[in-house]
């Protein structure tokens, strides 16, 4: 087939199948490349719609397409999905029975299927090797290719061993998918699965609907709490936190003050974790607080915003995570609180960990340019996607952007700060640094005589939070560092003595008083802003009988229409099935199931009117 005829076909199957009237970005040329027996390497961000660019080819070759997924836990609801829109899809898992797994690999062998989920750890096996070399195969699809990569965050050492599908099945066409877009990554998964002749499909990693913005900690979870009740009340939403404990508690706090919150982290038993992830998924308004554990492959669109309270190890962690929110493209929030403590911490746990030393390098690398995105007095967004080789200009929707810091010269703020450190004989923590640098008569300074050091008292004219702010920047700039001796130690690096000299000034970040929940003056919060109130009554109804369409099929609501959708519905407020069929995500077979239906709710509504 040429290339235009099987374009055309791709064209017709997301119509007909998926109900989209157009591909978006790369996906065509993606879909077309592979349709045609072409390998791939697809670097796309979350949210950017890679299931089409391995689901359409799939559908187009002859034979049965394997996708090789790490996440057992959600592969029920990507067959559950497909099924929706009338696609056979199975997938082969250790949470099968021995029948189920017999009868899935007779329609596989027989080819009565057209996409099949396999987990790589079992399709290494003998067994399912054999079963593939049976099997007409369409392509194989690698999913979060980004975990043969031994220096990212999601590294599974079985991913590394899939380049034996490249070495049984030379003719079968290879398409490895990821929203990890950094350089070293990109490389190691082209050496890792020999797909050095795949050709590379590179969309931007922007995600203009998502924005960001770090905040100054104060109190963390009273300063989260603010943020979702002034800006996301009602919303579904993802918070991070570092440890479980700290889960525990978040999830807790949030709790008392009314929000519907439930913990995720690997302390707690497989049951009662698998059970949360699926009230997440499933319920509307529900707050996820966990661990990084949580997330990888979590296909709710929804999500209306991310928030870290402690600070990721680096800028591919922080932005695959925030990546989770706004997958539908709708307004949506990716919020941090960070303080002096984040940065001690983080460079302790790499100070102390078992690593070896070029290890600890790159460790250290990826957390200096999470810093720099922290404490960046310029766009987050330009700096984020520089990270990933992008240029953009200022975005408009960050928090940089909306309300621009101020910085000011604060040469002599931080030579003040420097200068304590060094008269202290750098032998002293935070707490004493500053007592001294502010003049406080604490009984430790007593102790050791410090008021009567030249240095003490030198910084009354600041208070304590903004010394933090100061210190917290000198960490973030490597001109002091935390020794992790038993006192939390601060000592001066080289790169401080310059700045002691006065032959270098240093920029600073304005301290502010941290206000509360500063609203942008765009009208925000609720996505459904945009609807009229006719419309939205509408969009409110829809909801609802979704939810009873979700728990008839025991399927998560958005696979029965995502949210996007819903409004689109309410805005051409179909009295007809053919107007129903044009808006964006009905495709022939929801038509059939709901379209009667939904003719029928949107007609009583208007005989109430
Ligand atoms: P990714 O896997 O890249 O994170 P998905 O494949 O889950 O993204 O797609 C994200 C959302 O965008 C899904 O709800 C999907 O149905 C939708 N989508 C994908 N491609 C299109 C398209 N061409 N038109 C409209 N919606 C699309
Ligand atoms: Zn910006």
């Amino acid at each position: 087939m040429s290339g235009t005829e099987v374009a055309d076909q791709a064209r017709q199957l997301l119509q007909t199948i998926f109900g989209y009237p157009a591909f978006r970005g790369q996906q065509e040329e993606i879909v077309t490349h592979v349709g045609r027996g072409g390998d791939a390497l697809v670097l796309m961000p979350t949210g950017g719609g890679k299931s089409l660019c391995y689901q359409i080819p799939a559908l187009l070759r002859d034979g049965v397409g394997v996708v090789i997924s790490p996440l057992i836990a959600l592969m029920q609801d990507q067959v559950d999905a497909l099924a929706e829109v009338g696609v056979r899809a199975a997938f082969l898992n250790s949470t099968q029975t021995f029948d189920e797994t017999m009868r899935i690999e007779k329609l596989v062998r027989r080819g009565e299927i057209d996409l099949v989920y396999v987990a790589p750890e079992r399709l290494l096996t003998q067994r399912c090797l054999d079963l593939l070399q049976d099997t007409h195969i369409a392509l194989f699809a690698i999913d979060e290719a980004h975990c043969v990569s031994q220096w990212g965050h999601d590294f599974r050492p079985e991913y590394i061993r899939l380049s034996v599908l490249h070495e049984l099945f030379p003719e079968v066409p290879r398409i490895a998918l990821t929203a990890t877009a950094d350089a070293q990554t990109r490389a190691e998964i082209v050496h890792r699965l020999a797909l050095e002749n795949a050709r590379q499909f590179v969309s931007s990693f922007d995600r203009p609907n998502i924005r960001y913005q770090i905040v100054e900690k104060t109190n963390g979870r009273k300063q989260l709490l603010d943020f979702i009740t002034g800006e996301h009340a009602g919303d579904s939403g993802i918070v991070y936190c570092l440890s479980r404990k700290k889960v525990e508690e978040t999830a807790e706090f949030l709790q008392e003050h009314g929000i519907r919150a439930l913990p995720y982290h690997a302390g707690m038993d497989n049951t009662a974790r698998a059970a949360n992830q699926a009230r997440f998924l499933r319920e509307d308004s529900l707050v996820m607080v966990a661990t990084i554990a949580f997330g990888m492959g979590i296909d709710k669109p929804d999500v209306r915003f991310v928030a870290h309270l402690d600070l990721p190890k680096s800028i591919e962690g922080y932005y695959q995570e925030t990546g989770r929110a706004g997958r539908d493209g709708l307004p949506a929030s990716a919020w941090m609180a960070y303080g002096l403590q984040d940065v001690v911490l983080q460079r302790r746990m790499i100070d102390e960990s078992e690593a070896d030393e070029t290890f600890k390098r790159v460790l250290s690398a990826k957390l200096d340019a999470m810093l720099g995105l922290c404490e960046t007095l310029s766009c987050r967004r330009i700096r984020l996607l520089a990270y990933f080789g992008e240029h953009s200009g200022p975005c408009g929707n960050c928090d940089t952007c909306l309300f621009p810091p101020v910085s000011f010269d604060g040469t002599v703020p931080m030579q003040k700060l420097l200068s304590t450190i060094y008269r202290v004989d750098q032998r002293f923590g935070a707490g004493h640094v500053l007592d001294v640098l502010r003049g406080v008569e604490s009984e430790k300074v007593l102790q050791w005589h410090h008021q009567t050091l030249s240095v003490f008292g030198i910084g009354s004219d600041r208070g304590n939070d903004e010394w933090r702010a100061i210190l917290r920047q000198a960490i973030a700039l490597g001109l002091v560092w935390v020794d992790h001796d038993a006192y939390g130690s601060l000592k001066l690096t080289d790169s401080a003595r310059p700045v002691l000299k006065g032959e270098q000034r240093v920029q600073l970040r304005q301290y502010e008083k941290p206000v509360k929940a500063r609203r942008a003056s765009t009208p925000r919060g609720h996505v459904e802003a945009d609807l009229s109130a006719h419309e939205q009554q509408l969009f409110d109804k829809l909801r609802w009988w979704r939810v009873e369409m979700a728990r008839t099929h025991n399927v998560p609501a958005y696979v029965i229409f995502p949210d996007a959708t819903l409004r689109d519905i309410a805005r051409a407020r179909p009295t007809t099935l053919a107007a129903l069929r044009g808006v964006s995500g009905v495709g022939d077979k929801k038509l059939a199931s709901y379209g009667e239906e939904i003719i029928r709710l949107i007609g009583a509504l208007d005989a109430g009117d």
